[in-house]
């Protein structure tokens, strides 16, 4: 299954999860701050071969942190300051972050699997395509998200699962093959 991949160029838009995908997700707790934020192995060298080959790489991430309360808007500004700044500063390129802060489905249009998100990127950036757009996430609501804007779905996991169009073991696996 590895090789189902699309032949991509630079007309086609990266979209990434990230907990799970770029970071260390903290088990039943939150990204609250930079200190707390754990590049997973390979990662910042998979986007500098993303930077490459994508023309626009945007984040789409659920932080529901921020809606219960737990963590400010700022701090989740700050977090992404710092991480767009260490991709940058290792050949990468993150374009734009989208986060939700919703908390839970119900009524909400930009919590994954609700396509939201992928709108407002469309709408920040025209030329974005979602037939030509890959989504990489860790969670059947990431895969239900490429889905509902029929992207090409690629799931992190450690063992296969279905509803994904591949499932591979880590971001730099995917880069690799791109
Ligand atoms: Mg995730």
């Amino acid at each position: 299954m590895e090789n189902n991949l699309p032949q991509i160029d630079t007309s086609w838009t990266l979209f990434l999860d990230r907990d799970g995908v770029l970071n260390k997700k903290i088990d039943d707790d939150y990204v609250r701050n930079w200190q707390q934020f754990e590049f997973l192995p390979g990662v910042k060298s998979a986007l500098a071969i993303c930077a490459e080959k994508f023309g626009r790489i945007v984040i789409v991430t659920n932080q529901r942190g921020v809606g219960r309360g737990l963590m400010s808007e700022t701090d989740l500004h700050e977090i992404h300051m710092q991480l767009m700044d260490e991709v940058e500063a290792a050949g990468g390129r993150i374009d734009a972050i989208f986060y939700c802060p919703d908390i839970t489905d119900e009524g909400s249009t930009h919590r994954k699997p609700q396509p939201g998100m992928g709108y407002d990127a469309q709408h920040l950036f025209p030329e974005i395509d979602f037939a030509k757009s890959i989504i990489v996430g860790d969670s059947s609501s990431d895969m239900a998200f490429g889905k509902n804007l029929h992207m090409f779905t690629v799931l992190i996991a450690q063992n296969s699962k279905p509803n994904a169009d591949l499932v591979l073991p880590s971001l730099l696996r995917f880069a690799e093959l791109l």
